[in-house]
C-alpha cells in the first residue's frame, strides 16, 4: 500500500468537505452538482464508465475487488474523490490495465453519524482519465447480505446478494456514490464454479463452466442501481424479452405468478413510450432481503413474500417495472427528490393495474395506500422531523433511508392524480410521454421538474394548480382527489357487523325446495363466506376497519374461520399481528416469531417490532427475538429496527 499523508493536501481538501455537507439544501440546488449525501467532487470530475474485476470469495464472505473508473476532468482537477464506507482501500493506480502508475492517496475521518462513510482522495495528474482502486469488502460492508444455505429454499449452496439504494454501493464498490452522476458500466466476476452471478446488466441465461460472468450495462446509470447477486439461479424465459431467474424448487410457483409481465411490459409502453433497456428479467431473493423489490435495471430483485400463489401482490412487479421509466430512465437528482422516483412509479403502477386488471382494482389499490398514508402523516406530525410530509426533503446530516416513507410514494403519486384530475388524462399522458423522452438517462431536481410542468403543461394549457402547496408544505391539499370503492365499503360494513356481534362469518343454513322426480323436496344449503370470496387488499381493509380494542375472543373466531395466524400472505400478516398486538391477543406471539423469524423485509418486520416495543408487556419479547435474529437481517432492516432498542 502506498499511502503518503500530504498534511495540507489533505487539510485543506477536508475543510472543503465538511463546509459543503453543512449548506442547506436550498443552497444546493442551485448548484447541480452538489449532494449532501456524497464527498465525490463531482463538479470537477466524474466517472463516465466503471469497470469492475470481483472475486466473490463465500469462504472468507469478502469480496477482492478493482474498480476502474473512466473519467471526465471537467476542471483541470488534481484530484479525485471517491466515496467509501466499511470497505478496505490496498492500492491506487492511474493509467490503462497493465500500465498503471501507482497514485497518493489519503482516506477521510468518518463523519459524526457514520452515515457517509469516508471521502477517499486520489492526487492524480490532470491529464489521467483512469483511476483503478484495489480493495476488498469487509463484515461492515452493509450493501451485502451473505446468507448461507439454510437461509435459501434449496437449503444446499449459499447466496449473496447487493442492496445499493440509497448510499450503500460506497460499502462494495469506492465511488462517486450520488444519484446525480450517470455512467456505464461492466464487469467480470469470478464466483464458485456451482454458482451462477447475476448483475443489473446484460446476464448470459446459463452457468459458467468456469465460474467467470462477463457484464455490461451499456445504458448509463446512477451507482445505486448496480447490483450483483450469486446463488443456485436457473433462468425460465416468460416471453421474447422477458423471464425470471430464480432457485430451481422455486421455478413452477414463480412461473404461475408472474405469468401477465409480458403483458404488464406491452401495457406500460403503450401508455408512456418504447421500453429502453432492451431485457426485462426478475430475480427472485431469498426472504431476507429488505425491500419488496429493487428495480436494479434490466434485472428487478424481488422479494419471495409477493409470492402468494393467487397473483394478489402482483402490483409489485407492475411498480417495479415502472421504475424502467421513472427512477431508472429519469432518476431523482438528489436522495431529497425521492418522490421524483417514487411518486411518478406508484401513479405508473396504478395505471398498468388499471390497463390489466380494471379501474376497480387500480382504485382498491389506491385507498389500501391512501389509508397507510393518512397514518404515516400523523406519525410524521408528531416526530422529530414534521417537515418529512413535504415532497421535497431536507436530508442534511441524515440517512437518506429516513425520506423513505408513504410520502415519497403515495403523497407523490397523488400529487400526480390529482393533476391528471385537473388537466384531463388525455393531456397529461401526453405531458408524461414529453417528460420520459425529454429527460430520459438523466437526472432531475424538484426544481427542474418545476420548470419543466410549468412550461410544458400549466402554461399551455392555462392551468393553475398549486403545485408549490404540494411540494413545500406539510401533509396533503384540500384538492386531493377523491375515489371510493364499493368492494371495501362492503369490507368496512362487515368489519361493522362483526365487531357488534352479528357473526357474519358463522354458517348460514337455509332450506330450498326442489323436485326429484315429480316429488317436492327439501334440501339443506349452507351459505358461508370464504378466505377466498376476497381479495387480500379487501381483508387487509376488513382487519384495518376492527375497532382496535376487538376482543381476544372474536380475533381467536376469526382465526378459526381463515386461519389468519399462520397465514402465508405477509400482508395480511402485517395487518393482522398489527391487530393483534394492539388488542393484546398474546396467543399470537409464537405465531409473530415465527414470522420474524422466516421474513427479513422492512416493511413487514419494522412495524411489527415498533408496535411490541411500544407495548411494556411485549418490549422484551421483541427485544430477546431481536437480538437472536439481527444478524440474519439485512443492514437496511437491522439498522432501522435497531433504533428502537437503543435507549
Ligand atoms: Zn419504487
Amino acid at each position: 500500500m502506498k499511502l503518503l499523508l500530504q498534511f495540507i493536501f489533505s487539510l485543506v481538501l477536508l475543510s472543503c468537505i465538511q463546509e459543503t455537507k453543512n449548506k442547506s439544501v436550498t443552497e444546493n440546488l442551485s448548484d447541480p452538482f452538489l449532494d449532501d449525501h456524497s464527498y465525490s467532487n463531482l463538479n470537477e470530475i466524474k466517472t463516465r464508465h466503471l469497470h469492475l474485476e470481483l472475486d466473490v470469495n463465500f469462504r472468507s464472505k469478502k469480496i477482492f475487488g478493482v474498480a476502474r473508473h473512466r473519467m471526465l476532468n471537467l476542471n483541470n482537477a488534481d484530484t479525485a474523490i471517491f466515496d467509501i464506507k466499511g470497505i478496505e482501500i490496498q492500492k491506487v493506480t492511474t493509467g490503462e490495465k497493465n500500465a498503471e502508475n501507482e497514485a497518493d492517496f489519503v482516506i477521510g475521518k468518518y463523519d459524526k453519524d457514520s452515515i457517509l462513510g469516508q471521502p477517499l482522495l486520489v492526487k492524480i495528474d490532470p491529464k489521467d482519465s483512469i483511476v483503478n482502486i484495489y480493495y476488498k469488502t469487509t463484515e461492515n460492508s452493509e450493501a451485502l447480505d451473505w446468507l448461507e444455505p439454510k437461509l435459501t429454499s434449496s437449503k444446499l449452496h449459499p447466496f449473496l446478494y447487493t442492496q445499493g439504494q440509497a448510499i450503500l454501493t460506497r460499502t462494495w464498490i469506492p465511488i462517486q456514490d450520488s444519484p446525480s452522476n450517470r455512467f456505464t458500466y461492466s464487469a467480470e466476476v469470478k464466483v464458485p464454479k456451482h454458482l451462477k452471478a447475476v448483475m443489473s446488466a446484460k446476464n448470459s441465461r446459463e452457468k459458467s463452466e468456469n465460474g467467470i460472468y462477463n457484464f455490461s450495462m451499456p445504458n448509463s446509470i446512477p451507482s445505486y442501481l448496480i447490483a450483483l447477486a450469486v446463488g443456485d439461479l436457473n433462468y425460465t424465459p416468460l416471453s421474447s424479452n422477458t423471464g425470471f431467474y430464480c432457485e430451481p424448487q422455486l421455478t413452477k410457483k414463480c412461473k404461475n405468478e408472474f405469468v401477465d409481465l409480458p403483458k404488464m411490459l406491452v401495457a406500460a409502453e403503450k401508455l408512456y413510450g418504447k421500453y429502453r433497456w432492451n431485457q426485462y428479467d426478475l430475480l427472485v431473493l431469498p426472504y431476507s432481503f429488505p425491500f419488496g423489490g429493487m428495480e436494479n435495471p434490466m434485472l428487478t430483485f424481488v422479494n419471495p413474500t409477493i409470492i402468494t400463489g393467487d397473483r394478489s401482490l402482483v402490483s409489485v412487479i407492475a411498480h417495479e417495472l415502472a421504475h424502467s421509466w421513472s427512477g431508472n430512465l429519469v432518476s431523482n437528482k438528489t436522495w431529497n427528490d425521492f418522490w421524483i422516483n417514487e411518486g411518478f412509479t406508484v401513479y405508473f403502477e396504478h395505471r398498468i393495474m388499471e390497463e390489466l386488471y380494471g379501474k376497480e382494482i387500480a382504485d382498491i389499490l389506491a385507498l389500501v395506500e391512501i389509508f397507510e398514508l393518512d397514518e404515516e402523516i400523523i406519525r410524521i406530525k408528531n416526530s422529530k422531523h414534521p417537515e418529512d410530509s413535504k415532497l421535497l426533503l431536507n436530508l442534511n446530516q441524515r440517512n437518506p433511508d429516513e425520506g423513505m416513507t408513504d410520502i415519497a410514494y403515495v403523497k407523490g403519486a397523488w400529487f400526480l392524480r390529482s393533476l391528471e384530475a385537473r388537466a384531463g388524462r388525455k393531456v397529461f399522458d401526453k405531458f408524461l410521454n414529453y417528460y420520459f423522452s425529454s429527460f430520459a438517462f438523466s437526472t432531475i431536481s424538484t426544481r427542474d421538474f418545476i420548470d419543466y410542468l410549468k412550461k410544458n403543461l400549466l402554461s399551455q394549457q392555462n392551468i393553475d394548480f398549486n403545485y408549490n402547496e404540494w411540494i413545500n408544505q406539510e401533509g396533503l391539499p384540500n384538492n386531493k382527489i377523491e375515489i371510493s370503492s364499493p368492494r371495501l365499503l362492503k369490507m368496512k360494513e362487515l368489519a361493522y357487523k362483526f365487531s357488534n356481534e352479528e357473526d357474519v362469518f358463522a354458517p348460514k343454513i337455509r332450506y330450498e325446495r326442489i323436485r326429484i322426480k315429480k316429488k317436492i323436496k327439501k334440501k339443506k344449503i349452507v351459505e358461508q363466506l370464504k378466505k377466498e370470496d376476497f381479495i387480500t387488499q379487501e381483508w387487509q381493509m376488513f382487519i384495518r376497519y376492527l375497532p382496535k380494542s376487538i376482543t381476544v375472543d372474536k380475533l381467536e373466531r376469526l382465526n378459526s374461520y381463515f386461519g389468519f395466524n399462520r397465514t402465508e400472505n405477509a400482508e395480511i400478516a402485517l395487518d393482522w399481528f398489527t391487530l393483534c398486538i394492539n388488542a393484546n391477543y398474546d396467543g399470537v406471539l409464537p405465531d409473530i416469531e415465527r414470522f420474524l423469524r422466516k421474513i427479513g423485509r422492512r416493511k413487514f418486520v419494522l412495524p411489527l417490532y415498533e408496535l411490541l416495543a411500544q407495548k411494556p408487556q411485549y418490549k422484551n419479547f421483541a427485544k430477546t427475538l431481536f437480538d437472536s435474529q439481527k444478524n440474519y437481517y439485512h443492514a437496511v432492516t437491522k439498522n432501522s429496527v435497531e433504533k428502537l432498542f437503543m435507549n
